[in-house]
């Protein structure tokens, strides 16, 4: 099999996306109308947020999405971050509003979550959003890491429906939401988590396996079925190396697609993001020309 293995190229076709929107938003412009805008919010200074948010915010730049940042400091308390938000939420030009997680301990997520307009959320986290997730409405926003993986499966014609899709992690950003995307893709979705008994039993059945937990090389090579598409979400600083959650090395023999990492879901999620923002404009501009 070695050789042959399916590079699933999230680089390279986060580049295409990228020039597209990029093309998009030029062609606004050139009519007259503004740029499209995200405010992006950072508390604190989490060395892991600050380096994602420079990362956001350069991706926008590159593609014409003016962006804001709101740096606040780490002590802020959750009714000034509330107070921001709503003046974000009542600001015509704001398409699109992003808060870093995760927040300050002393913060509570979902209230933070609950305060931003379900038509500004771009990261998809309000319930309103992952309901129409959940009940496969269109009209919402897709969580960006789901949305990414599902574009580079698209793009790759790996077809999901009736396919044995494991996800490992259930985390809120990343496995549960994804779940319900790949439910809405018709496939036939196991979900394991630090709690699963035995996640071999799983992995090795999956048509398609994706791993989001944060654990470095937690899926080895006799966890993975000869053929089956593997999809590494996982990020992890061991030293000064980049890991994933799958042992790419091993795995790769084995698969008859894989992502490396970096390269792979990482640039898929900020292109998604941005993807999400284009909508929210998109959006925000017909309602803006309504008479
Ligand atoms: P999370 O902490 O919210 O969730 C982790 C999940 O993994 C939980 O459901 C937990 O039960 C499960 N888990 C932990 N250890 C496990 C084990 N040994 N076996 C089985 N399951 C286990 O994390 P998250 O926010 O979902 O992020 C997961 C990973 O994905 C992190 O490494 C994060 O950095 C990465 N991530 C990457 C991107 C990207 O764009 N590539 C985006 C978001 C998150």
């Amino acid at each position: 099999m070695e050789g042959s293995t399916i590079i699933l190229d999230g680089k390279a076709l986060s580049e295409n996306i990228r020039q597209k929107i990029k093309e998009e938003i030029q062609s606004y412009i050139a009519k007259g109308l503004r740029q499209p805008c995200l405010a992006v919010v950072l508390v604190g200074d989490d060395p892991p947020s600050v380096v994602y948010v420079r990362n956001k915010r350069k991706a926008c730049e590159n593609v014409g999405i003016k962006s804001l940042l709101y740096h606040l400091p780490y002590n802020t308390n959750l009714s000034e971050l509330l107070e921001l938000i709503a003046e974000l939420n009542a600001k015509e030009d704001v398409d699109g509003i992003l808060v870093q997680l995760p927040l300050p301990k002393h913060i509570p997520m979902e209230d933070v979550i609950l305060a931003i307009s379900p038509k500004k959320d771009v990261d998809g986290f309000h319930p309103e959003n992952m309901g129409r997730l959940l009940g496969r409405l269109e009209g919402g926003f897709i969580p960006c890491t789901p949305l990414g993986i599902d574009l580079l499966l698209k793009h790759y014609q790996i077809d999901l429906k009736g396919k044995d899709v494991v996800i490992v992690g259930a985390g809120f950003i990343v496995g549960r939401p994804l779940s319900a995307l790949m439910l809405w893709r018709d496939a036939t979705v196991s979900v394991c988590h630090i709690h699963t008994k035995d996640i071999k039993k799983y992995t090795l059945e999956a048509d398609i396996l994706i791993s989001a937990t944060g654990v470095p090389h937690l899926i080895k090579e006799d966890m993975v079925k000869e053929g089956a598409v593997v999809v590494d979400v996982g990020i992890s600083k061991v030293g000064d190396k980049i890991l994933g959650d799958v042992d790419f090395e091993a795995v790769k023999n084995k698969a008859y697609a894989i992502t490396p990492v970096p390269g792979g879901v990482g640039p898929m999620t900020v292109s998604a993001l941005l993807l999400n923002t284009l909508q929210a404009y998109r959006r925000n501009l017909g309602k803006e020309h309504q008479p």
